[in-house]
Formats: structure tokens, C-alpha cells, sequence
């Protein structure tokens, strides 16, 4: 810990004071606490000397004490960026921001969640020398916060953590402790192999939508998905990957998976022509759209237990379907629209690319999903919302 002069010391403590009222800092080291409640899955931080030892000593079978998340160095003139601190009063949780765009927001867009409690503390507006990242818990909309890098890296490396990375909130000048070493989680492959994937056991209201066999429409159903809201995931087939399509996809984000190299049956072949399929679509699809696929889905569904095996040591999920649409038999528009009408949390639903009367149909499947109070996101960001399942 570093220490300074009392008149510093003492300047910064009386802003404090006025803070926290039982803060009484002499040192120039401000620490941040955090409590875990096992209960919510929630953190709760305090700069409150008084309020943490409340929490340590009453309400310690709900609370744990997980250490000093960062200090403040409080008597250092960087630290002058105000820390609003929002108290949300259905979930009973704090929110803090360092943005003032982002303040005004939430006062005057969600007034009647959010109550605006003042500064918690200062924090720096520049970046020296430590960020403090920001994370949002998908299923609860709470935020978590952290200064630790290799905390941020495990949480961000877990894809089926909750918390979904969202950037730096602010920056401080003081200290930042030194994380322990956090075990990494059983990577997605192995924990799932042979499973295949209809979706996620969850009470949120979230499906993913899948296309096969592009690419093809890809353009006019993103462009549509960017309009209404939520995100599709493509399934290309490797050989019809384009280089003008995966310019695409990277520019706007997409998610490409593999739908095999060349969309023939592989029951039929041996186990070295399965992989040939499996690497030949992914070393396409990789160079192209730039990023390695994480699901797999076999032509025709066509997967055997030696493909399921085969597909997780080269680090595929394999994507089923809670609900075949069966889109390309010539469906209309309003049967397709029908089959939302009671959606299925958590489940995937396929379609397929080039079906005109599927683009037909999402503009109004998307806005009755939304009124209904559903998202649709994509087959990975779907593993945050729970436990990957057959249904
Ligand atoms: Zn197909």
C-alpha cells in the first residue's frame, strides 16, 4: 500500500465522509469490497467500512465475503471522474456507471426501475492505470464488475457463464489485487460430447433461429433480423462459402456454423471422409468468415454416435432442433407464422436459407416473438442461458 501526506489524506477522507459516513480513511487507499450472494448470484460491492462489517456480521449466511475487489487511490487527483451508483428496486441490486451518457439514460429512460442513489465514489476517465470490466448476467440483467484481468479472461473463456462481456465501465488509479488462480471450465465439447442439442433448459424467454444449407438469403434475412430485432445462425455448407459472403458475415457479425463440406449424407461414410467434411468446412469457413464454427449440423440430421465422437475432438457442439419447421416442403407464410405462437424457451428452431416464403414470414414472426416479450439470439450466446439439453 502506498501512503500520503495527511493533508492530502485528510482532504480526501472528508470527501468520503460525506459519502459514506462511517468511512474514515486516514490512508490514501480506498478499498473496494465485494460480497457473493450465493441466493441471487449476485455481487455486492461497498466502499462502507461499517456496512461491510453489517453484512459480514448479519447477514453472513447469504453474503460472502470474496475480498477487496480493487482500491480507490483516493487522496490521487486522477481519481475525479464521478461513479454514479443507480439502485434498481425490482431486483434490489446496484448498477454503477462511469458514463454520463449512459447516467442520463437510465434517468430518463428507466426512471421507474432505476433509482438514481448520487457518487458512489471517483474513479479516473483515463486509461491508467487499471480498467475495472463490466459484465452483464443475461439471465437477470445485473451487471458484474471486476479489475482482476485473469477473472475477466475466465469468465469471458466460459461459454456457458451468464455474464456476457460488455467492455470497460471506467478505470481507476490504486491498486488492483492479485486474483487467484481461477480453474478453467470443462471446455463446451467435451462436457456435451455425443449430445445433440435442441436447445437450453431455461425460464427466459430466448430461442435461437437457424438456416441451413446457405449461403443463399443470407443477406435479406440479417437485413431483416437488423430491422426487427435479434440475431439469426447460419449453417453454410463450406464448399458454396464465397469470399463476398464471409466478407459479409464478418462485417456484420454473424454467426456461421458448418453444415458439412459438401451437404451429402455422411451415415455411409468412413470415419476419415466424416472428417474430411468436418475440417474441409471448417478450414473455409474460417478463412473467410474469420472465425472457427462451433456447431455442427449434419445434412439430413444424419448423425451417428462415430460422428458425435468426431465432431468433439475437433471442439464442435452438434446443433439439433427442438422443432423442424420443415420449411422447404412448401409451406405458407401463415403455417410457418403459426408454429410461434406458443414458443418453447430455450429452443432452437430450424429453417432454411433459401425457403422465399420463410423470408416472407419473419418480419411478422419476429414482431409477434417481440410483443410476446421473446429475443432471439444465436445457438452460442444461447448456452449462457442455461444447461444445453435434448428436450
Ligand atoms: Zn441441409
Amino acid at each position: 500500500m502506498r501512503h500520503r501526506g495527511m493533508t492530502i489524506g485528510l482532504l480526501a477522507a472528508t470527501v468520503a465522509l460525506l459519502l459514506f459516513p462511517s468511512l474514515a480513511h486516514a490512508q490514501g487507499l480506498m478499498p473496494i469490497h465485494r460480497f457473493y450472494n450465493s441466493r441471487s448470484g449476485v455481487h455486492f460491492y461497498t466502499a462502507n467500512e461499517g456496512e461491510k462489517q453489517a453484512v459480514q456480521t448479519q447477514l453472513a449466511s447469504t453474503y460472502r465475503y470474496e475480498g477487496v475487489a480493487y482500491s480507490i487511490d483516493s487522496s490521487d487527483a486522477v481519481n475525479s471522474t464521478p461513479l454514479h451508483r443507480f439502485y434498481n428496486f425490482r431486483s434490489g441490486v446496484y448498477f454503477y456507471t462511469a458514463n454520463e451518457g449512459e447516467k442520463q439514460a437510465v434517468q430518463t429512460q428507466l426512471a421507474s426501475t432505476y433509482r438514481y442513489e448520487g457518487v458512489a465514489y471517483s474513479v479516473s476517465a483515463t486509461p491508467t492505470p487499471y480498467p475495472v470490466f463490466r459484465f452483464m448476467n443475461v439471465r437477470n440483467g445485473v451487471h458484474f464488475y471486476t479489475a482482476c484481468q485473469s477473472e475477466r479472461d475466465a469468465v469471458v473463456a466460459d461459454l456457458l457463464s451468464p455474464l456476457q462481456y460488455e467492455g470497460i465501465a471506467f478505470y481507476i488509479a490504486g491498486s488492483v489485487p492479485v486474483a487467484p488462480p481461477i480453474p478453467a471450465p470443462t471446455p463446451v465439447w467435451q462436457r456435451f460430447k455425443g449430445l445433440k442439442i435442441e436447445g437450453v433448459q431455461t425460464s427466459n424467454k430466448v430461442i435461437a433461429m437457424d438456416f441451413d444449407d446457405g449461403p443463399s438469403n443470407y443477406k435479406t434475412i440479417t437485413e431483416i433480423f437488423e430491422k426487427y430485432g435479434g440475431k439469426p445462425t447460419f449453417f453454410w455448407v463450406g464448399n458454396r462459402v464465397t469470399t463476398s459472403a464471409g466478407q459479409y458475415a464478418a462485417a456484420h457479425g454473424l454467426e456461421v456454423d458448418s453444415h458439412s463440406w459438401s451437404h451429402s449424407s455422411l451415415s455411409t461414410m468412413s470415419d476419415s471422409e466424416k472428417l474430411s467434411q468436418i475440417d474441409q468446412a471448417d478450414a473455409r469457413i474460417t478463412q473467410l468468415v474469420g472465425k472457427k464454427p462451433l456447431w455442427f449440423r449434419a445434412p439430413y440430421n444424419d448423425a451417428s454416435s462415430s460422428l458425435l465422437s468426431l465432431l468433439a475432438s475437433r471442439q464442435h457442439l452438434y446443433a439439433d432442433q427442438y422443432l423442424m419447421t420443415r420449411d422447404y416442403t412448401g409451406l405458407s407464410s401463415s403455417q410457418l407464422i403459426q408454429m410461434f405462437d406458443t414458443p418453447k424457451p430455450g429452443a432452437i428452431y430450424l429453417f432454411h436459407e433459401g425457403t422465399s416464403n420463410t423470408v416472407a414470414a419473419l418480419p411478422t414472426i419476429l414482431t409477434n416473438l417481440k410483443k410476446k416479450g421473446y429475443r432471439v439470439v444465436t445457438n452460442t450466446e444461447l448456452l449462457r442461458y442455461g444447461t444445453p439439453t435434448s428436450f
